[in-house]
């Protein structure tokens, strides 16, 4: 690999085990550290992803249809440890396609080895029950794969993302058809090389780059796919599901969110700080469970304010590369999404901002973060996702207007509550109306053993931890009777 290119071919998608070109042609990848073009990537459509359908049917109805439980666990275990040989290719790939800062994409890298082995050690152990019922029977229930499953993936975590998604899927025995965003594909891409190295039959996993419209809609649309799994916008979730629905498919969404993290006036604040500022800057911000409103109690609102104002002056942004807090954002659309957000807050009171690095490139896709204060609870700022590294401040003073304020928004993805006061925990962990709930911490991303998915906007179903297994599978009941 030189410096700007990966080891592979990427204008080619992984049809049946066969690396194939695209009818349409190539696209290009952008780098949005500098606004170069990094690469040409297959533009996949109708076509492959037709034929990616017909190669992961075809698997299971073979080799990979027939494999049991602990041979699906080995090859993920396999998979699990290319990764990790190979975490500092992958996440340099990552920082040039993504912008991310390379601590970062290396962590990514690390947790995709680590879905895979989690899955990998949990292939076996996923099983039935055996059910009373009347005299003369026995019941029992058998876990099934669903079949030809497809999963659409953003670009902002792609590793972690694909882990999830695509680990859980092969675990429990489908065939997957995998489209990467048009943004970020190269991860993707030597994925399924490791996948292949790991001794992964042809046809178990398919990935086809292209358009949202063309290769992703073909995806949602088409009657051989048995399971859709997409993580990225509400619009698209929504288009997502409707397609899906024409074929009465199953569709497990994942929609980011305006997660908020609730500070009482009797909370650890040197214990927070680092999570109330993380959670929001991780990943400039483009993060489904970032924390993108604090909600803060009056007696120690200034405190916090002048807290986080600082820590903000401390934040540097620049190429990926240089590996500085935040890197750029995946592209000059995304920075101008993010930026108009920017000027509608143009009326409240900036409470703290970062630096943009003086060596990142003009034709790069930085933002600068800020932080704003006193922000209504109503404002634009406080109830849109902005998927960039905006925070904002909201003070309240009783418990039940926080709780109204945080359960206040169309979403409802991952909150938290600093406290002390053990009563006053338990009471938000079940008024919290988000499918996490963070006490005393925040956990934008993490923990591969827990389940993690959404209300409201933020969408249905859950991936990570043993529910991702029961998700990517569905129950026989068998009923013998015998006398
Ligand atoms: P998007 O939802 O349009 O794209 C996500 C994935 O869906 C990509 O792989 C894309 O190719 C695919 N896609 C696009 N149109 C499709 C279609 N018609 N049918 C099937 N698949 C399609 O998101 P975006 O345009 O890249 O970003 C816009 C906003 O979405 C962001 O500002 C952010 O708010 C949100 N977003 C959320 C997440 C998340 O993790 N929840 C991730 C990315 C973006």
């Amino acid at each position: 690999m030189t410096d700007q290119t990966p080891w592979f071919d990427p204008t080619t998608c992984l049809v049946g085990g066969r690396w194939i070109p695209a009818e349409a042609g190539t696209i290009d990848l952008l780098n949005p550290s500098d606004g170069s073009t990094l690469c040409q990537i297959a533009r996949g459509g109708a076509a492959e992803i037709d034929a990616a359908v017909a190669a992961a049917q075809s698997a299971m109805d073979g080799d990979w249809g027939r494999m049991t439980a602990l041979e699906r666990g080995r090859i993920l275990m396999k998979m699990s440890r290319l990764v990790l040989d190979r975490v500092d290719d992958l996440a340099r790939l990552e920082a040039l396609d993504v912008g991310k800062p390379l601590t970062q994409a290396r962590a990514d890298a690390v947790a995709l080895a680590r879905y895979l082995e989690f899955y990998g050690g949990a292939a076996d152990k996923v099983h039935g029950e055996t059910l009373p019922y009347l005299d003369g029977y026995t019941v029992y229930t058998l876990r099934e794969p669903h079949g030809v499953t497809g999963h659409i993936v953003p670009w902002n975590y792609p590793m972690q993302i694909i882990g999830r998604s695509v680990g859980a899927a092969l675990t429990m025995g489908n065939a997957c058809v995998l489209k990467p965003a048009e943004e970020a594909c190269l991860t993707a891409l030597a994925f399924a090389h490791i996948a292949t190295e790991a001794g992964l039959p042809p046809g178990a996993l398919n990935v086809v780059p292209g358009l949202g419209p063309e290769a992703g809609a073909a995806l949602s649309g088409h009657p051989g796919i048995d399971h859709i799994s997409f993580t990225g916008s509400v619009a698209t979730g929504a288009a997502v599901q409707a397609a899906a629905a024409r074929n009465v498919v199953p569709v497990t969404l994942e929609l980011g969110g305006k997660s908020p993290q609730l500070v009482f006036d009797d909370a650890d604040l040197e214990a927070a700080l680092p999570f109330l500022v993380n959670a929001g800057i991780q990943n400039a911000g483009q993060t489904c469970s970032a924390s993108s409103r604090i909600l803060v109690q009056r007696g120690v609102y200034h405190r916090i304010r002048e807290m986080m104002g600082a820590a903000y002056g401390a934040l540097t942004v620049g190429p990926a590369m240089e590996d500085l807090r935040l890197g750029p954002l995946i592209s000059h659309r995304q920075r101008d999404i993010v930026t108009a957000f920017l000027d509608k807050g143009a009326d409240l009171t900036v409470a703290g901002r970062g630096v943009i690095t003086k060596s990142a490139p003009a034709s790069g896709a930085y933002v600068t973060p800020t932080l704003f204060a006193d922000v209504p609870c109503d404002h634009i700022l406080a109830q849109d996702e902005i998927f960039g590294p905006v925070q904002v401040l909201v003070p309240f003073d009783t418990e039940d207007e926080a709780v109204a304020i945080a359960n206040g928004t169309d979403y409802g993805l991952v909150s938290s509550v600093w406290s002390r006061d053990g009563a006053r925990q338990m009471r938000l962990a079940k008024r919290l109306k988000t499918g996490q709930v963070f006490l005393n911490n925040y956990g934008a991303g993490g923990g591969v053993e827990l389940p993690f998915g959404g209300r409201g906007k933020s969408g249905h179903g859950r991936e990570k931890g043993f529910e991702a297994l029961y998700g990517f599978s569905q129950l026989k009941t068998v009923a013998a009777h015998h006398g």
